[in-house]
């Protein structure tokens, strides 16, 4: 993340229809949208955002609050990207899609990789090391025709009872994908020097200093 860009990270409470084995928020769609959203709108009305990334405890695009969300911040001229692991959360005129690709989502996941590409925006493949994976982000990138790769370390929360494996990046040269990649998760702190500049919302609307199990 440039540490000049003021970041609003929002883990959304959303449903999943995938089940992966290493989930970190398997108790999908927790959380108190009427509260969150007045957060959401406190934020984006009062104070000046670069960004608004948007993630979520299930599937984002599925999250009741997305949509007017994603317009909320459309209004106010703020760009919005989201994490997400279907074609559900591809909208128009967001600025990033990172899409979690893993054993389990690979299906879902290869739609909304299609779908991002067909509407232009810059595309990200976001996956796990589990250490037994150890994934070749170059060959990762290659293969999805991706404009940046995200290895996250796995993390012991929610399904995942370890924590293993090396968080790293592989970006194309020149390409634009605004505020990537967000600090919002413990695993990503150590690529980004300065946080100052990125607050946290999670499901329940109140400010966490990280999104995920730990939130
Ligand atoms: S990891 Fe993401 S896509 Fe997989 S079950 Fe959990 S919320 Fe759904």
């Amino acid at each position: 993340m440039n540490s000049t860009q003021r970041v609003l990270a929002v883990e959304l409470p959303a449903p999943c229809p995938l089940a992966c084995g290493f989930c970190r928020t398997p108790n999908h769609g927790q959380g108190d949208t009427d509260k969150l959203y007045a957060a959401i709108e406190n934020h984006l009305l009062r104070e000046d955002w670069a960004e608004l990334y948007l993630t979520s405890n299930g599937e984002t695009g599925l999250s009741p609050l997305f949509a007017k969300t994603v317009e909320l911040a459309r209004s106010r001229g703020i760009a919005t990207a989201v994490l997400c692991a279907t074609e559900k959360s591809i909208e128009p005129g967001i600025i990033r899609a990172e899409i979690s690709v893993n054993e389990f989502t690979t299906r879902l996941a290869e739609r909304a990789i299609a779908k991002a590409k067909k509407l232009g925006i810059p595309m990200v493949v976001s996956t796990v090391d589990t250490a037994d994976t150890n994934p070749d982000a170059e060959e990762l990138a290659k293969r999805y025709g991706a404009d940046a790769v995200l290895i996250r370390a796995l993390q012991q929360e929610g399904r995942s009872y370890r924590t293993c494996g090396t968080t790293r990046v592989w970006q194309r040269a020149g390409s634009q994908l605004g505020a990537f990649p967000v600090a919002a998760y413990a695993e990503l702190r150590s690529l980004v020097s300065d946080i100052s500049r990125l607050i946290c919302i999670g499901p329940h609307g109140n400010q966490v200093p990280l999104l995920g199990g730990a939130s």
